[in-house]
């Protein structure tokens, strides 16, 4: 027989959650406008709004806290993070910043102009945001596949290579700095992109002189499925493939509150020295001397050990797992979720679960409110509200996939958690064709508009 599969760790320290009802919880969800976003974290029992800074540290990582050197200038706990940067990314200079989106502010600032083109994958939102706050245009490459949601294919993020050589040919090449990779692809579910891929995009992007960056959030994920699912890399450890990936790009930026397993942080890496100096007066204006960017020597450090336990197999085994497991569970439920399960997160299909609500009424929005109020489980849309405005039109913009994202925190939760959330879903699934009408909008910010919306419940 064999035994299954358990945890590679054990609990140290324990936080207390807050259970509620539903009648306090259709209190609480109308009160926020009905956007998740405004809710009070104790008016929600399991937190699925993002795995973005939300998960555990390990002992060794607040060891490092303690460790930590708070100088201005030349800290250790800088140098520890520079060391274990330029080690895994095998990039020649590294920034830091506060977080993510931080990054690539500084790095766009050196890099976009009016005008320019910048194709991927699929963009994330604020990548997406402060492309087109420069007056820049993102193009989504990603292959056909990636929007059926019941297709299986092992690398759902992948570039359709013939779309980005007609970006490449149908536009002056000097409009084009550089083409993003997102590993894996948030916007497509958390879907990976193959080493095959990868290094073929590297080729098309050499060819017309292009740099290739990484949006490298959840690279270690990323990682994992390449070995799980690429036959040449079974054998390979984690950070060799990591090594590799790297090796075919110029550059990447980073939310360390995804893979560096911090609450708070965000790296550069890049190999062009031009952009490097270029990049560190931004740095300087925006985030902080070169030497901490914004971060705390404290947060340096734990993201330092943070960047390696990420890139244990072991403990990767067990956070895709557990993500695995709640999608299954659903499957099984007959819950519409995106097939494969992703790396970080489940994603209700809106489509299919609520085909009765009008798609102008927010179906995903509509969903995800709905889970909050009967299970206090808090997730988020991925659909229109998210997918804004047509900068020239102003018309909404209906992706094509309209879900709710089930993120979970790394090294968070338990098993029970998950069984939990499954058997919310089932009881949400059965009575779904009672959901006729959804929400509005009564007030929305020009740009990212799903973290301010205001909403108002369309009566039936
Ligand atoms: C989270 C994330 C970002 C932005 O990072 P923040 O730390 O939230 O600012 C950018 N790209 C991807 C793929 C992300 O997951």
């Amino acid at each position: 027989m064999e035994l299954p599969y358990a945890e590679p760790y054990r609990i140290k320290m324990v936080e207390s959650i807050k259970k509620s009802t539903v009648e306090q919880r259709k209190q609480w969800i109308k009160e926020a406008k009905y956007n998740l976003f405004n809710l009070k974290s104790d008016q929600v029992y399991i937190d699925l709004l993002t795995d973005s800074g939300t998960g555990a540290m390990s002992d060794r990582q607040w060891a490092e806290v303690m460790l930590a050197d708070e100088s201005y200038a030349g800290s250790s706990s800088f140098l520890k993070l520079e060391k274990a940067v330029k080690d895994i990314t095998g990039y020649n200079f590294f920034i830091p910043t506060h977080q993510g989106r931080a990054a690539e502010n500084v790095l766009f600032s050196a890099m976009v102009k009016e005008g320019d083109i910048i194709p991927g994958n699929s963009h994330f939102d604020t990548t997406k945001g402060h492309i087109e706050y420069r007056k820049g245009k993102v193009v989504d490459c990603i292959i056909d596949e990636a929007t059926n949601t019941d297709l299986f294919h092992p690398f759902k993020g992948n570039i359709d290579l013939n779309k980005l050589e007609k970006v490449f040919k149908s536009n002056p090449i000097e409009k084009i700095p550089f083409v993003i990779v997102t590993v894996t692809c948030n916007t497509a579910g958390g879907q990976p992109v193959s080493m095959a891929n990868i290094k073929a995009v590297s080729e098309l992007c050499k060819a017309y002189n292009v740099k290739l960056f990484f949006d490298a959030a959840r690279y270690a994920e990323n990682c994992y499925f390449i070995k799980e699912r690429e036959e040449a890399y079974k054998n390979r450890s984690i950070k060799s493939i990591a090594a590799e990936m790297f090796s075919y790009g110029d550059g990447m930026t980073m939310s360390s509150k995804k893979d560096g397993l911090v609450n708070m942080g965000g790296i550069i890496a890049l190999n062009d020295e031009e952009i490097y100096r270029t990049a560190i007066t931004f740095n300087i204006m925006y985030e902080g001397f070169i030497t901490y960017g914004g971060m705390s020597g404290r947060d340096m450090g734990a993201l330092a050990v943070g960047l390696y336990e990420a890139l244990d197999y072991d403990y990767l085994t067990s956070r895709i797992t557990q993500v695995q497991y709640l999608g299954e569970k659903m499957a099984e439920f007959g819950v519409p979720v995106q097939k494969p399960i992703g790396g970080h997160a489940v994603y209700l299909d809106a489509n299919k679960f609520v085909p009765t609500i009008p798609k102008e009424e927010y179906r995903a929005q509509s969903l995800a409110i709905e889970l909050y109020i009967v299970g206090g489980i808090r997730g988020v849309e991925v659909g229109t509200i998210l997918a804004d405005r047509d900068p020239e039109t102003r018309e909404n913009r209906y992706p094509e996939l309209e879900l709710v994202r089930l993120a979970i925190p790394r090294r968070t939760y338990t098993h029970n958690h998950m069984e939990y959330i499954a058997a919310t879903l089932k009881k949400i699934y059965k009575s779904r064709t009672e959901a006729k009408r959804g929400y509005k909008i009564l007030w929305e910010a020009p740009i990212m508009r799903h973290f301010t919306v205001v909403l108002e419940k369309i009566q039936e």
